[in-house]
Order: structure tokens, then sequence, then C-alpha cells
């Protein structure tokens, strides 16, 4: 890669999409030149200004605007206070009705400018990057990708995700569902192409380092992280490199959390996540394994040790395990408790009839395992009803083509749509809108299940799954083995119960407890424990949005001072091309339905080079300026 440093101005930044000299111009508009820690440390920043902006404007509308960097809109909002004083200045003694609904017009006013302040002057984003948990500019690594610069793909996307290459196996990819491809074809593969971006650089040396170079955390200053998932880890680099030093406290003797002991190797082989774990950890966190949080330690120790904050990513350690399901002596298992043996052991043995229960994305996992362990038959039974196929249908909103998505959620498998139909390949039987009621056990051991079909799914007062069933439905079900999968929750037990708590962020779900006896730091809490179960892709956002927080509330290293803004106007489908070939998405190369069971090896093997161009040419760079269109065809047709 060109060394960044030697260049000035015109694609000195290698996000740079201006195609020609000459079209430099551009550049005034870029916020690209900003490496890693400054784009952190303007996010934090722009928080910060943002809640400022607040203030101000509710004493004067417009200075808020002002603040946070919208000048114009600031200046046009100025008079409304002079207005508002001088209306009622003039109306003493002579107020009259039509002063009267002026006055409320204004005042009116006066809170919508308040409300308005806090958009701040953020750069127009596209659907993908606006659906991405972590705000990943999917467009930009995408065309970085078709220009052939892998490199400077790879590393765009390590500057807002540090687990490129496991999030482009598991990442549930919410950015295609919002894609403008899909709405006349297919989605681009946003997250194959990230994999593929990170299989190419794989053994290059990641950006941290050179981003850690530049900054120097203080032994005055540190933060503990509670947890060393994906989340953790993420709050962990994010909080070095906005200046703070950090120490992380992991219950298990190793780091890394939920992927490493319970993601199954045919999803993601353990070597590319323990690889990526371990050059985040080598960036200079203590990380202290064998420590849990209110066995071996508490928080008011924390506190006494000197740290100034607490992020607690412990997961959603316990499983719900359901009343009638026995002991596992007699064949019945939590799911989580065989993934992890089987992480451990890929040698182990299952035979005879497998029933899974739940209709989450762990009990196919749960159900996938089962069959590669040797079962005969192995059945996943749920409560909800599979999603229905049905045509996508859109609305037109603000300028906008919307997905009109079902309402009543409730009454469809949580699991991913592509995650049922691999295991139904594989050979899992899927029985869905049916409950298991009863089980027969015979000489200690289970031997099958009485089920009957759910009519459908009401909820309690207190958000509680009700099933109700059909009647006359009732039939048998022969089971060596139960596995269930029915989800999990955090362990509150080191606080004596589920702590008092309010949301920090509107951009990820992490909540400040407070109400917790001598300790006065801020204790905040994010990914499975805010969220509940959450994806590996949200985890990791919240851990970012984590240190923010701490940033904005205990200071930091100095802000940056931007030079650039981004006031792209947006152009949707601006490299639109409507052919077949545009429509259909390339597909990976995965092994047949019967080799998959035969081993835990990786089912995919990511797209071809080829495909990925291909792949990556769909992309309509809907992020691309309006007035540049013309420009944009000349660029696309000359290339570079
Ligand atoms: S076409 Fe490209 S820029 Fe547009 S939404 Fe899809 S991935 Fe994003
Ligand atoms: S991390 Fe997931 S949601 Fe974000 S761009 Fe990648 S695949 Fe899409």
């Amino acid at each position: 890669m060109a060394d960044l440093q030697a260049l000035e101005g015109y694609r000195e930044c290698h996000t740079c999409a201006v195609g020609k000299k000459l079209e430099a111009s551009r550049c005034r508009f870029c916020t690209g030149r900003l490496d890693l820690k400054d784009r952190l440390l303007l996010e934090g920043e722009k928080g910060r200004r943002e809640k400022g902006s607040i203030y101000l404007s509710a004493l004067l509308p417009g200075a808020g605007h002002l603040y946070s960097g919208r000048p114009f809109v600031g200046t046009l909002f100025l008079p409304l206070a002079p207005l508002t004083l001088g209306l009622v200045w003039k109306g003493q003694g002579s107020w009259n009705w039509g002063m009267t609904v002026l006055l409320l017009a204004l005042l009116l006013s006066w809170v919508l400018v308040v409300l308005d302040c806090r958009r701040g002057s953020g750069p127009f984003r596209p659907p993908c990057q606006a659906a991405c948990p972590a705000g990943i500019p999917c467009s930009q690594y995408v065309h970085l990708l078709d220009k052939g610069k892998d490199r400077e793909s790879l590393e765009l996307i390590e500057a807002f995700c540090p687990f490129p290459g496991t999030i482009g196996r598991v990442c549930h990819h919410p950015c295609e569902e919002e894609c403008n491809r899909g709405k006349d074809g297919e989605p681009v593969a946003i997250c194959s192409l990230k994999r593929f971006a990170s299989d190419q650089g794989a053994g290059l040396e990641s950006i941290f380092p050179r981003e850690m170079a530049k900054t120097s955390g203080s032994p005055e200053r540190k933060v503990a992280v509670v947890g060393a998932g994906p989340s953790g880890l993420s709050a962990g680099l994010y909080l070095l490199l906005c200046g703070f030093d950090v120490s992380i406290f992991e219950a298990r003797d190793f780091a890394g959390g939920t992927p490493l002991v319970y993601a199954p190797p045919y999803r993601l082989p353990l070597e590319f996540y323990q690889r990526e774990v371990d050059r985040v950890l080598d960036l200079g966190m203590d990380l202290r394994p064998g420590k849990k949080l209110g066995a071996d330690f508490s928080l008011l120790d924390l506190q006494n040790e000197g740290f100034l904050g607490v992020y607690l990513a412990m997961g959603a350690g316990v499983s719900v395990r359901l009343p009638h399901t026995g002991s596992e002596s007699e064949g019945f298992l939590d799911g989580r408790d065989f993934l992890e043996q089987v992480k451990k052991d890929p040698g182990t043995k299952m035979g005879g009839d497998v029933l899974v229960i739940g209709g989450g994305n762990v009990a196919l996992d749960v159900a996938r395992s089962a069959l590669r362990c040797g079962a005969d038959k192995v059945r996943v039974i749920c409560l909800e009803k599979l999603p229905q196929k049905r045509e996508k249908q859109f609305f037109h909103h603000k300028g906008e083509w919307r997905e009109i998505r079902p309402r009543d959620m409730r009454q469809f498998m949580p699991a991913h749509p592509w995650g049922i139909a691999d295991a139904a390949a594989e050979g899992v039987e899927i029985m869905d809108g049916s409950a298991a009621v009863e089980f027969f056990i015979e000489g200690g051991r289970v031997k099958g299940a009485k089920c009957l079909r759910v009519e459908r799914i009401d909820q309690d007062s207190k958000g509680k799954l009700v099933p109700v069933y059909r009647e006359g439905t009732e039939f048998n079900l022969k089971a060596d083995t139960v596995l269930t999968a029915v989800g999990s929750f955090p362990d509150f037990s080191f606080l004596g119960g589920v702590p008092v708590s309010r949301p920090v962020s509107r951009k990820a779900p992490i909540l400040r407890y407070g109400g917790i006896e001598g300790v006065s730091i801020p204790v905040v809490a994010g990914g499975d424990m805010a969220l509940g179960p959450a994806s590996v892709i949200e985890g990791i956002a919240a851990g970012k949005e984590a240190a923010l927080y701490f940033y904005r509330e205990l200071g930091g290293a100095a802000p940056v001072s931007v030079r650039y803004r981004s006031r792209r106007i947006p152009e949707p489908w601006s490299n639109y091309r409507d052919d077949p070939q545009a429509r259909r998405r390339r597909p990976e190369r995965t092994l047949g339905p019967e080799d998959r069971t035969r081993s835990f090896s990786e089912v995919s093997a990511g797209l071809s080079e080829g495909s990925a161009r291909e792949e990556a040419a769909r992309c309509m760079r809907c992020d691309w300026p309006r007035m540049r269109a013309s420009k944009v065809k000349k660029f696309f047709r000359d290339g570079e």
C-alpha cells in the first residue's frame, strides 16, 4: 500500500472515490483523511457537541446548530428568539387572540429547533451502512474490492470492526436486507465480500499497531472491562485508542468468549477467530484470566484499585432450562453444554434419534452438530412457524423505498432463514408450530415425547410466551436424546438481582447501572448483558459505543481538529445497471449437503476471486453524489 503519509491532498485517503485529479474539488467535502483514531475521537467529540447543542438551542434557537456544525440552518433559526421576545414585549397591555396563536407557533418552532439540533452534521450513509450495527461503510469497501484494492478494503473494514474474518463468516448481515440492489434482484453479498477481503489479507499486519503507535495509555486513567468476548475486546481496543489504560477480567482461563466456546467449527473455524483475538490482545491490554466477578472480585474492589469506570460484557451465560426436561442422566442435555463439548472434542459421538427443542439459531447449531456426531435422525421442534415465503413488498416514504415487514414476529422462528435452509438441506427435520408437552421415560432414560400442534403464540402481562394448542392434534416422537436450546440470559447474581439501569446511547444498546451500593464510578453494560442474546456484530458495536461513552464522561486524548466535513447528497442507484447478470448474486463455494455432515469442516469456502470481483461490481454506490452522477458514469466507463 502506498505510504499514506507521503501523499498530499488528492487520493491521500485510501477510501478516496475521486477518479481523476481534475475532480479533486470534491476532496473539500471529504472526511476520509481521518485515520482510525481520528475518526473515533471525532465520533466521541460529536456526541459531546450534540449534547451541548441541545442546551444552547434551548437558550438561543440556532446557536446549537452553529455549535454542532450546521451554520446555514443555525443562521436561519437565530431570529426566532428576538421575534418571540419582541412579540411578548409589543403585546404588553394590548394582547389579543391573534398574538396568542402567533406566540404558540413561535414556541412550537423553538421546541422543534431544539429537537432538530441533535441531528448534527453527519455524512450521508447509504441504507446498507445505516443498517449495519457497527456502521461499516459497505459501499466503500465493496468499491475498493471492485477496483482490486484488497488491502485498502480490508483496512477500511478493520477501522470499524476488529474481527473482519470472523464477522465475514458469522454476521447475520442486516445490511443485505436493506441493500438497494435487493429491490429488483438479489442484494449484494456484502458479508461474503468482507470475508473475501479478510482472506485476501490474511497474514498481513493489521492497521491496529500503526494506530496504537500514535497513542499512549496512562496508568492513572484506567478502565476495567469484565468479559473477554467480542464486545469486551472491542471496548478494550477502542478505549486504548481513546487514551485509556485497559485491564480485562475474564472468568475462563482464556479470552474469546461465546464464539470461541460455542460457535461450531463448520461455521467459524477456531484458528480464524483465535488469530483475531490474539492480535487485539497483543496491543497492550492487561488480560487477567480466571477472575470471576462476584467470586474473585467485586465492583467495589475495582473502584478501590483506581479504575475510573467499568464495562460489563459477560454475555448471557445462563441457559433457560425447561422444568419438565429432567436431568442429564436421563438423556437430556443443555444445547449450549453440548456445543461446548463438541467444540472441545469434535470426535464426540451421539447415536439414535435426537430431538432439539427451540427455534433459534442456537437450536439449529445444536441440530447440525448432532448430525455431524453421528445421530441417525435429528428433529427440531419449536412453537413458532417457519418464516413465510412471501414476495417482498415496498412502500415509498420520504423519497425512499422501504420494505413492509410483518408485525407479529413472535409467531415466526427467530432463526435466520438461511440457517433454516442449510439445516434442512443437511437432513434436519424442522417440526415448526409444535410443542413437546410430555416425555416418556423408561428405565431412567428418555424414550420419546408427546407433542401437540400450536394454534398461535400469545403473550402474558409479563411478556412470557404462552402457546395455545390445537385440540386433537396429539402425536408421539421417538427420542433417545433431548437437547434444549430455548434461550439464555445474563447472570446478575454478582449484584444480587437485576440492577436499575438507563440507556446512555442512541447508536448501540448500552446501559448505565445505578444504585450499586458503595460504587460511584460509572458502570456500563453492553452486548448480551443489555440486549439478551445478541449477535457478534451488535456486541462489537456496543463495545465501541461504551468506549466512546467513557471518553465523553471521563475525558481522554485531545480531540482532532476537523478540516473536512462530508455533505454528500444522496443519489440512489447511481451505478444502476439492469440486466439478468446484475440482478443475480454470485454464490459462495460450499460443500455438498452429503459431505457436510461427515465432519466439522467449514461448510463455505467463500467467494472465488472472479465471483468476488463480479459481485463487487454489482454495488450501485448509493452514496455517490448527485451532482457528480455524469462524472460517475464516465468514471465507471473509463476506469482509472
Ligand atoms: S447497492 Fe451497494 S451502496 Fe447500495 S445499498 Fe447495496 S451495497 Fe449499499
Ligand atoms: S458487519 Fe454485518 S451488518 Fe455490518 S456490513 Fe458486515 S455483514 Fe453487514
